[in-house]
Parts: structure tokens; sequence; C-alpha cells
């Protein structure tokens, strides 16, 4: 998630920096006014979100050209074939849920780091260090299932439209405040600094959280819909709230509390059993990995 982010963000200012003339804070007012609320599936959140899909999956796309580019490609045939297979299930199950209409594809990369990341417009990427905590097929799919709901919910959308319109707010903010000849007062710089990070603390870091719960929420009903016992979902995330020890991954961060997440796994687990139910074939845990 937090890779998506940066990969969108980039180092490059979103174009709203402070010097910017209220001809751009009136362009940035419309295209808010603009802006249409979408609802996530499933959890039936309104999100707010100004992204087009065309725009995220192109930089999506980009992303994923990258990570092809620079990262070692694992060389084991099984696991390669292991990690496509689960991956080709799970997305299958998101398009028979919630027919995103992505175009699907997944990369095995050689790097000895817990992660997992499913960009925009269905590029999957599974590092080799994740496989230890997902043991088996199943542990696999309720990753693999975790990574694709944030892609299918537009979380990245949703949090770069948050980043925009906070930064936007905020331009608009100095502009009020500016004196006449241009230039902002102490008391004016100390009135937006407290609102940035307020408004960071108080409307990033809580989304993150929603968001991490919705993606295990709607992955558990993929990992089951693709054929895999969703109570291993549960397992998995006992298993990675295992590593304590630093350093501690950049995207766990921003996970939940690890009784909270087992709390609501397990409540959500009635849902994903019907799912599982449903399942055209069913796999249980799958092959060991
Ligand atoms: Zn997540």
């Amino acid at each position: 998630m937090n890779y998506l982010i940066n990969q969108l963000m980039g180092n490059k200012p979103p174009g709203w920096g402070l010097s910017r003339t209220a001809g751009r804070i009136i362009v940035f007012a419309l295209v808010l006014l603009a802006a249409a609320c979408a609802s996530v599936p499933h959890t039936g959140r309104r999100q707010f979100n100004f992204i087009s899909d065309s725009r995220l999956n192109a930089l999506g796309l980009q992303a994923y050209k990258e990570v092809v580019e620079k990262e070692p490609v694992v060389k084991d045939k099984r696991l390669t074939e292991i990690v496509e297979r689960v991956a080709k299930r799970v997305a299958e199950a998101a398009e028979a849920i919630d027919k995103p209409g992505f175009q699907w594809e997944v990369r095995l990369v050689d790097k000895d780091e817990p992660n997992a990341f499913c960009l925009p417009g269905g590029k999957i990427v599974v590092y080799s260090g994740i496989l230890p905590y997902a043991k088996n097929e199943a542990g696999l799919a309720a990753i693999i299932g975790h990574e694709v709901a944030h892609a299918v919910a537009r979380h990245g959308a949703e949090r770069l439209s948050q980043a925009l319109t906070l930064q936007g707010a905020l331009t608009l903010g100095s502009e009020i405040l500016k004196t006449k000849d241009g230039k902002l007062t102490s008391k004016a710089r100390l009135i937006l600094g407290a609102l940035g990070l307020g408004a960071t603390v108080g409307i990033v870091l809580p989304y993150s959280r929603v968001h991490e719960f919705e993606a295990d929420r709607i992955g558990q009903l993929y990992m089951a819909r693709a054929g895999y016992d969703p109570k291993e979902s549960v397992r998995f995330w006992t298993r990675m709230s295992q590593i304590k020890k630093p350093p501690i991954p950049e995207w766990l961060s921003t996970h939940p509390a690890d009784e909270e997440r087992m709390r609501k796994l397990t409540e959500s687990l009635r849902d994903a059993l019907n799912y599982y139910e449903e399942a055209p074939a069913k796999f249980g845990h799958g092959s060991l990995l």
C-alpha cells in the first residue's frame, strides 16, 4: 500500500504548491465539486475519490513495469507455478464477485522481505520473503486476496485523493492567511503547520486502518471463492503478527493492532465460509510452500 502511494506520489509535488495562484485553487475546488463519491463493495462505505480508473491503472502499469525491470525474478519453477495458480484463482474469484475488469498478472520477486502488493489494474507482486509466512496455498491466497481487495476497493485512489485534498486545503489556507505583501505571518505558519499535522493524523492514519480491515474482509471472501479454506486467513495473520523484531517492514506499520484484526477476521469468517461453500472447486489448504 505504502509502495503504491509512493509510486503514485513520487518525489514530485502533486501540483498544488504553496506558491500557486488563486486560479489554481478555483480549479481545484471545481475538481472537488465534480468528484464522484463511490461506495466500497461489501462494506458499503462511501469513499471520496476523484482519480479516474484509467489514470490510476496507467500509474499501476508503470509501477509494475519498473518492478519487472529492476527486481530479480524467482527461478524455482515449482514455487512460481504455485504463486501463479493461486493468483489466478484469487483474480478469477475477484472478477466473479466484484467484476473489476482488471488485466491480471503476477510476478514472484526474489527478495527476502515479507511483502506483497497488487497495483491498480491487477498487477500482483509477491516477494519470496513472504512465502514462509504463507506456509501453504491458502495462506498465500489470504495475502493475495488482501492485496487484490485493496486494488478492487480503490484504496490507493482514495488515499491519493485525500492527500491531494489536504494539500489543496492547506494551499487555500495559506492564500487566505497571506499578508498584503504575499508573505505568511509567523502566526499563520503556526496555524497551517498545526492543521497539516492534525489533518494527517486525523484523516490519513485512521483511513489506513479502515482500509486494512476492509481488505481483510473482502480478501477473505476472494480466497474462499477461489477454493481456499478461509479459516487459514486467521492463522496466516497470526503468523504475520509474530514478526516483531526490527526491521519491521514498512507496510506493516499501517496495519492495525493484531488483536482487533484477529477479532474482525474471525467475525467475518461466517460470510467467507458461505463463499467457500459455493466455490466452483475446493482445495482446502492446497500444497505446502
Ligand atoms: Zn493491507
